[in-house]
């Protein structure tokens, strides 16, 4: 493609933007203008997305603080113990509430996460349950305390694991609806 100069008439290649003979700058075709600000829009359409996918992340983590969920100052060991249980709780009851609500809210990925967490647990649950009916608790302690310990550490890691995954995104998942919603403050402390 090659335009022609509306100044002096001469032809150029379409890589050239103005005239090399007089200065004039290209004329654009009305075409060429409307996808020009096309492409404009697009971009600003672009930037405004990234702006509000942003804020929406601003917007969850406060939230999540506001809710006492994640509080911005980091306590000490028993603190973050304590607060763990606390969101444990919580998303705990954002399942229930959410398995009550019916399929408005469904979310079948968290609720496959809330049995594999169930499942974990039984694991080191029945250790601990069958050790204290039989007895035999002290007796295996006193005769091999590490490898009991052991035993008990890696039937109790899954559990951990799964149940840190599983709470961290049942809150996102209340954080997020909730700010899509527009609220921002909640209602109930747990
Ligand atoms: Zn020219």
């Amino acid at each position: 493609m090659s335009w022609r100069c509306s100044g002096c008439g001469e032809t150029h290649d379409d890589a050239f933007r103005s005239c090399w003979q007089c200065g004039a700058s290209r004329a654009i075709s009305a075409g060429e203008r409307a996808s020009e600000e096309q492409e404009l829009e697009a971009e600003a359409a672009e930037v405004a997305a990234e702006d509000a996918e942003q804020q929406r992340t601003v917007a969850v983590a406060a939230y999540q603080e506001e809710a006492g969920w994640y509080p911005a100052v980091r306590a000490d060991k028993w603190g973050e113990a304590a607060r763990a249980i606390h969101r444990l709780v919580a998303a705990h009851r954002l399942y229930r509430e959410r398995q009550d609500s019916g399929a408005r809210n469904a979310r079948p990925d968290l609720d496959r996460l809330w049995t594999q967490f169930y499942l974990a647990c039984a694991i080191p649950g029945g250790l601990v349950l069958g050790e204290v009916a039989r007895g035999s608790w002290l007796e295996r302690w006193a005769t091999n305390g590490a490898l009991f310990t052991l035993v008990h550490l890696g039937a109790l890691i899954p559990c951990m694991v799964t149940g840190r995954r599983v709470v961290g995104r049942e809150l996102r998942a209340a954080a997020e609806a909730a700010v899509m919603q527009g609220q921002r403050s909640v209602p109930r402390v747990t």
